[in-house]
């Protein structure tokens, strides 16, 4: 390169967003909350690939789908000519490790995952090309126990969080045969009303003729409102089912409305069906979406299990909690270490160790391009980290061994400082940090179990 040719700049993918560490720590509470929602009713982390044999997700989704048939990122192995897919969506991926590890051999399982899905969508508030959810998977459960369980955790979740304004819409889409019936009688219902149908609705007349249900078109609303529901083509057992859902969900006080226009488009969903609906987020309200998929494992050759489990789309919860205000969220750190000169340098780097050791938060102080910094430069460092203490060393504490240790909390000319041996400067900001407030930061050591 020329030395004085501007290096060109690379840009993100569009759709694709970086998470800023201004944003970080929200994210951080949101998954914490959810993780530990989730553990809280007993289910457990599962990591899978983010990418997958195609051929997985066109039988897990079903061909006729938005996410088949134009969402997909789907490549060719250049170094073997596999087809593969960025995962657009989580349960495919845990079903097949379900089935390759016999997971649930032993019984049913309740598992979580997060993580980044890829659909080559148009990108908009709430809408990306990589977006991330935290989904649950019940694998294993036959009744309607389970499909509340899942609801009612998301509403702890949701309360945990401190989100209101989060509604839940219900509904059965019955088995195969039910919403074969249904089938037969909405597409006479919409071939009679053709003229009504968008092209997009024509196109799916004959293929799948639920999903039109789910139409946004506003000039279609009053023709699909209108439209043979597929509730009332279900038998006793799905009735039962439904039943039992609402059963609970009324006895634990979980407010629902049953839409009987929430269909899931996809192949191998029935029964339960629900949404968690926001009008805060305008067109992309929905942030949660759950159902049942009892015969998908079967489908792909396991031994014939239930299941049942939801996604939540991260990008909108933390939409969510940015509008309900801004939470307290963790300093940088607990303590900022100044220091000028090499000697204090070494002693600062001695006594940010020991008070890492303590279980605090320690930031050091660090040259940057346009040098160490000056005192007073890095008093500005220390006081927007948020650190409740600044350890500061030079010189005169070299020569007496001594630390300046000054609080960063109080008014600019009353807050306190306090001179201290180095030997006591540990106990001290401990003292000071732990025993004053609550504190939030320190990590406790990971034990191992040999
Ligand atoms: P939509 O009708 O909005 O396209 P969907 O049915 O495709 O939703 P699901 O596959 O059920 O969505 O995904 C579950 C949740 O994941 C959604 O409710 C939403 O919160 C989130 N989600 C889905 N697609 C996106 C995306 N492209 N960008 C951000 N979040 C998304
Ligand atoms: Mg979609």
């Amino acid at each position: 390169m020329s030395e004085n040719k501007k290096a060109e700049k690379i840009t993100g993918v569009k759709g694709m967003n970086d998470l800023l560490p201004t944003d970080s720590p929200l994210w951080e509470l949101f998954e914490n909350t959810a993780q530990s929602v989730l553990q809280s009713y007993g289910f457990q982390k599962i990591v899978t690939p983010i990418i997958e044999d195609t051929a997985l997700f066109k039988r897990a989704i079903g061909a006729v789908t938005d996410i088949v048939e134009k969402e997909m990122y789907s490549f060719t192995d250049a170094m073997n000519g596999d087809q593969l897919t960025l995962r657009p969506e989580g349960t495919a991926g845990v079903v097949r490790a379900v089935i390759e590890h016999n997971l649930v051999y032993e019984g049913p399982k309740r598992l979580w995952y997060k993580g980044p899905m890829f659909r080559h969508e148009r990108p908009q508030r709430g809408r990306y090309r990589q977006f991330f959810q935290i989904g649950a998977e019940a694998v294993g459960f036959a009744g309607p126990d389970i499909d509340a369980e899942l609801i009612m955790l998301c509403r702890r979740l949701w309360d945990d969080l401190g989100l209101e304004g989060i509604r839940l819409e219900l509904n059965s889409i019955g088995d195969a045969a039910e919403r074969q019936r249904h089938r037969a009688d909405l597409i006479t219902y919409f071939e009679a009303n053709a003229e009504l149908l968008d092209a997009e609705a024509t196109r799916r007349l004959h293929q799948n003729p639920l999903r039109i249900l789910d139409t946004k078109n506003p000039a279609m609303q009053d023709l699909v409102n209108k439209a043979p529901k597929l509730l009332d083509y279900l038998e006793a057992e799905s009735i039962a089912h439904f039943e039992g859902v609402k059963r609970i969900l009324d006895h634990n006080n979980i407010p629902y409305t049953v839409n009987p226009r929430l269909v899931r488009g996809l192949d191998y969903y029935n029964r339960t069906v629900f949404e968690w609906v926001t009008d805060a987020l305008g067109a992309q309200g929905t942030v949660c979406a759950g159902g049942r998929y009892d015969p998908l494992i079967a489908s792909f050759g396991g031994k014939p299990t239930p299941a049942v489990g939801f996604a939540m789309g991260i990008e909108r919860l933390v939409e969510l909690m940015k509008m309900a205000g801004e939470p307290a969220l963790p300093a940088q750190c607990d303590v900022y270490m100044v220091h000028q000169g090499e000697a204090a340098q070494m002693q600062a780097f001695v006594l940010a160790e020991r008070i890492r050791d303590a279980g605090l938060d320690v930031v050091l102080h660090c040259a940057a391009a346009s040098g160490a910094g000056s005192f007073k430069s890095q008093m500005k460092k220390a006081d927007g980290s948020g650190a409740a203490f600044a350890v500061i060393i030079g010189d005169d504490e070299i020569a007496n061994h001594v630390a300046i240790v000054k609080s960063m909390r109080g008014a600019e000319d009353d807050s306190q400082q306090s001179t201290v041996p180095f030997d006591e400067v540990v106990d001290y900001v401990v003292d000071q940090i732990v025993g004053d407030h609550d504190h939030d930061h320190g990590h406790d050591h990971v034990h191992y179990h040999h």
